[in-house]
């Protein structure tokens, strides 16, 4: 199976899944909870969430999920920039566990850049790493410029990865995030993978799709798995399009099919600001 290397030490399949909206509705939520089942029974152990999901719904249905399983998932949730203040940071990770219904996350990012000075938020990382809280951290929507700040700030350079949009249609972080996060050996996190769906009514990416005998979402993704240090989380509500998006994991995409897309989604020609969903 594709995978990434984490904290220099740990190793991921590049696929995981994704949970925004999860939890809003209850008519979706057994689907929701057999889908991420499903998922993690296919090798997709990764689980993203965040405190603003659906303002806890979204961790509560994970937590769910999760309940019997919880051991075999590397569990993902995130702070909002307003709440990561030193004591905020610590308050909100307790609430999320609490949604949750486990004792540690996995990975516990900044969801965007806030107005919380970085020193204090990296210290209550630091400190929820110590109490077991948490085994990893990282950030989210940094830009180059936020990177460079985090990295001078102490203890920032324990960075574990940085969760960024980038799918065929955001390609920006080619131009230069990319390269020195692969340089720097942390591998980033792709979130939106397939555009949360606007991608697939691409007519060019649907008929190379259809030639190839897959799907149009399974074509997004397995591009993105051609990418060296990247870790996609689709979001997928029912079983079926987990399945398929699973099945991504095992689609070699031949240099000709690569050759396409870029005609189809070119590369960055120039920096572009880092866009934000
Ligand atoms: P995605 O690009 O993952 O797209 C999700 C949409 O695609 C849903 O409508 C889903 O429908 C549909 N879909 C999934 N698989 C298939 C398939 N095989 N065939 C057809 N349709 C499919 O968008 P998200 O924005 O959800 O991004 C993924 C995750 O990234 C989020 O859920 C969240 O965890 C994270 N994220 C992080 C952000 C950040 O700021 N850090 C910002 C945005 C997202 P259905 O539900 O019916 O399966």
């Amino acid at each position: 199976m594709k995978s990434i290397t984490i904290a220099k030490q740990e190793q991921l399949p590049a696929l995981g899944q994704g949970t925004w909206y999860m939890g809003d509705s209850a008519a979706s939520k057994k689907d929701e909870i057999a889908s991420l089942r499903r998922g993690v029974e296919l090798g997709l152990k990764v689980i993203d969430t965040a405190e603003m999901y659906g303002s806890g719904k979204s961790e509560r249905l994970v937590g769910e999920a999760i309940e019997p399983i919880r051991d075999e998932i590397f569990l993902v949730s995130k702070v909002l920039p307003y709440n990561a203040s030193r004591s905020g940071t610590i308050e909100a990770c307790e609430q999320s566990l609490k949604r949750l219904g486990t004792d540690h996350l996995d990975l516990y990012l900044l969801h965007w850049p806030g107005p919380n000075p970085l020193s204090e938020t990296i210290g209550a990382f630091e400190e929820l790493q110590k109490a077991g809280k948490i085994r990893y951290w990282g950030v989210s929507n940094f830009d180059p410029n936020d990177m460079a700040e985090l990295l001078s700030t102490q203890g920032g350079e324990r960075v574990a990865t940085n969760q960024v949009l980038y799918n065929l249609t955001r390609r920006g972080i080619e131009w230069d995030f990319l390269p020195q996060s692969n340089a720097d050996d942390m591998p980033i996190m792709a979130y939106s993978p397939i555009e949360q769906a606007r991608l697939l009514k691409s007519k060019g990416l649907q008929k190379l799709a259809s030639d190839l005998g897959i799907t149009a979402a399974q074509l997004a993704l397995a591009w993105l798995l051609t990418r060296k240090g990247v870790l996609a989380i689709p979001k997928a509500g029912t079983p079926a399009h987990v399945e398929q998006n699973a099945a991504a994991l095992e689609i070699d995409l031949s240099e000709e099919t690569l050759t396409e897309l870029d005609h189809l989604f070119p590369g960055p020609s120039g920096p572009i600001p880092l866009e934000i969903l």
